[in-house]
């Protein structure tokens, strides 16, 4: 048996009454390993750059070992620039080079550029009409039971490619579960963080970090997904929310 641990907070009160999100977390473990991931949670919803949160939920689930899907590390490609409109023009480039039309790059950008505020989920938009296909409005489709196995290992060796700090960490663990998810084409992401400028494209099997991809103080951030037009909706979303996917880091889709 493993164990599903989620955490969300908020300020102002909780996310469904109108509070501002602040961090969330997820890890999928073994019992033994539940309460130390549980302070962890805490001590990050107290002591984001984003704020304190006000409001704090933690989840435990218990889920069979056998439904976990195991699914390997997308190998990673660094992209620098000197400024965000260059950052924003490779990211576009690596949409349109798999197949996403113009028409849906450029929709995802202004979505995300016209965020007045950041969103808890992700858009979902079609890859060739660009046409928005969830219906979760404001909130996006939240990605969830996801982890990586053998956490503190990956972390070092992470931490020896230079690829510090938990949002990287975080995304390319996120952006291996997406990227194995039915019907999807690629991935748009700036974070919410108001001092991370790093943002991703994944696209054919590759995780693309390129830097600059927003001011420095924008606490705006948000992600699309784009999905191939004849892709079932239900069934992407649901395993998107619920399917669990522990990430095989060591397997051969690294190259890095
Ligand atoms: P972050 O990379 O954590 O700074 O998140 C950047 C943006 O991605 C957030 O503002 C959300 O819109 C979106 N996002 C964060 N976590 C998730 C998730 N688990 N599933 C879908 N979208 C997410």
């Amino acid at each position: 048996m493993l164990y599903s641990v989620r955490m969300r907070s908020a300020k102002g009160g909780p996310h469904e009454q109108g509070g501002r999100h602040i961090s969330g977390a997820e890890r999928i473990l073994e019992e033994q390993t539940v309460d130390e991931a549980v302070r962890q949670m805490l001590h990050r919803a107290r002591s984001h750059t984003r704020g304190k949160a006000d409001f704090i939920n933690i989840r435990i689930e218990a889920i069979d070992s056998r439904a976990v899907r195991l699914v390997p590390l997308l190998p990673m490609l660094q992209h620098e620039t000197d400024n965000i409109e260059n950052g924003r023009k490779i990211a576009k480039q690596l949409l349109l080079d798999c197949g996403i039309t113009e028409q849906a790059a450029d929709r995802a950008f202004k979505v995300l550029l016209g965020l007045k505020e950041s969103m808890r989920g992700a858009v979902l938009l079609d890859a060739i009409s660009g046409e928005r296909r969830d219906s979760f409005q404001r909130r996006g489709v939240r990605v969830s039971h996801m982890d990586v196995e053998n956490r503190t290992e990956f972390k070092r060796w992470l931490n020896k490619q230079k690829h510090q700090g938990s949002h990287v960490q975080e995304a390319i663990v996120l952006a291996a579960k997406v990227a194995s998810a039915p019907g999807i084409q690629a991935e748009l992401c700036w974070s919410d963080d108001p001092d991370y400028r790093t943002g991703y494209v994944t696209a054919q099997g590759i995780y693309h970090r390129i830097t600059p991809m927003k001011q420095l103080g924008d606490a705006r951030g948000g992600r699309v997904f784009f999905i191939r037009p004849e892709t079932d909706l239900e069934h992407v979303v649901q395993y998107l929310q619920e399917q669990p996917v522990l990430i095989d880091w060591k397997s051969k889709g690294r190259k890095t």
